[in-house]
């Protein structure tokens, strides 16, 4: 059997683009890891924060809002955002990020200042001493990633899609105008790969002899730790600190917390460094008044970037039927729908759809060849 597509990583973006790509094809996902989601996908912050990245993430995010909000019919039965909202606070003298996050307000996501005393209302547990300035981002939401996941995988298998688990891909060579694609067992061919594999996007265009995009996975650490400080969570924004870029937010009762680091490392199962986990613990107890006693659970993951962190999505230009999907940095599960249906609307009629076209994007503007190029 010669598969039209087969699809490398079962994260969101492959799971997404291969769900757009098995409506008119026959597709195959293969996965190194037993389940979907394991890596990267599994654990972000899954937040929608539509003002964050550089302008070309923006514009794809305002895409994708649209999807989130009124999903395809049968795709999914809950909603996949729920708003969350984001303070963010800075102590007198180091607000200067507040004015940038001021500076990217428009009337459809506003972002406005409020008062240091509002801010401590609504976070009661913030050291006062450290909250001169407060920003309130209201359009900022939870994703929920586990269901959006879930329904990729779903409707692809709806559509006729296999997904193999366990299943690396080792090797890549094109020959008599089709990929034969192995893993340690079996041999697979497709006429076109699509390259989701995350933080191993560049290890697996190597494997097909394609040009390296210069993908940089960076380590983030998160943890979860017990609110047993009578503070009431339910409402609670995700907290930002404007300076250190730490935040958190409530999670089943929970609060979960992020150093938002961004430590160049190899592709791997990546683990938290106890320094780092120590340090967001020594910050948090620094900007509030929650003990952090307690850290129930510790996970870091990858965000991978190409240099101008804009995604890379298309073919690539020295090998034949090989897609570029990668380079998501921190803002792949909501860049996923957009991406999705980039990727499937490139390899069926060679366009972007209208929507991304409307929003001033072209396909130069996703191609790997912008990288080799020298910038201005
Ligand atoms: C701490 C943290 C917070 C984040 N917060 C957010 C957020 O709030 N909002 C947001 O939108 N994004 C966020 N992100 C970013 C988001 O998680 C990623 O951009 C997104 O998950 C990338 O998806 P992916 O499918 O490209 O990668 P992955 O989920 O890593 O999937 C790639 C898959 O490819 C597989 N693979 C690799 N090599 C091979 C091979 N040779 N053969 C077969 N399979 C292979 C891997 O096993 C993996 O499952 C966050 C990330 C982190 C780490």
């Amino acid at each position: 059997m010669i598969y039209d597509f087969i699809v490398v990583g079962a994260g969101i973006a492959g799971a997404s683009a291969a769900y757009e790509l098995a409506e008119h094809s026959k597709v195959l996902i293969l996965e190194s890891e037993s389940q979907p989601g394991y890596h990267s996908t599994g654990r972000s912050a899954a937040l929608f924060t539509p003002n964050f990245g550089n302008r070309m993430v923006c514009s794809i995010n305002k895409i994708s809002e649209l999807f989130f909000n009124n999903p395809p019919a049968h795709f999914i039965d809950s909603p996949l955002l729920k708003p969350r909202g984001a303070l963010s606070v800075a102590a007198h003298g180091q607000d200067t990020e507040l004015d940038q996050l001021l500076s990217l307000s428009t009337p459809s996501h506003l972002i406005e200042e409020i008062t240091a005393v509002d801010a401590l209302s609504i976070a009661p547990f913030l050291r006062a001493d450290r909250v001169g300035r407060a920003v309130l981002e209201k359009g900022v939401s939870d994703i929920d990633v586990a269901t959006l996941l879930h329904a990729y995988v779903k409707g692809f298998k709806n559509r006729g899609g296999e997904l193999i688990g366990n299943e690396a891909v080792e090797s890549l060579s094109y020959k008599n105008g089709s990929w034969l694609v192995s893993t340690r067992n079996h041999t697979y061919q497709a006429q076109t790969i699509i390259n989701a594999a995350g933080a191993w996007a560049d290890q697996v265009g190597a494997l097909a002899g394609a040009a390296s995009i210069g993908l940089v996975p960076k380590r983030r650490t998160v943890i979860t730790f017990d609110a047993t400080t009578g503070y009431s969570l339910g409402d609670l924004p995700l907290v930002e600190f404007a300076r250190s870029g730490v935040y958190m937010k409530p999670e089943s009762g929970k609060l979960i917390a992020s150093l938002a680091d961004a430590t160049p490392t190899s592709p791997q199962d990546v683990q938290p460094e106890e320094l780092d986990v120590a340090v967001l613990a020594d910050q948090i107890q620094q900007e509030t008044l929650i003990p952090v006693n307690r850290i129930l659970h510790r996970w870091a993951g990858l965000r991978s970037f190409v240099k101008d962190e804009s995604p890379v999505v298309g073919f690539d230009h020295l090998v034949p039927n090989f897609v570029w999907l990668a380079g998501q940095g921190g803002y792949g599960i909501m860049m996923a729908p957009t991406l999705a249906r980039a990727v499937a609307q490139l390899c069926l009629s060679g366009s972007l759809p209208k929507d991304m076209l409307s929003a001033g994007i072209s396909i130069d503007d996703l191609d790997a060849k912008r990288l080799s190029e020298p910038t201005v």
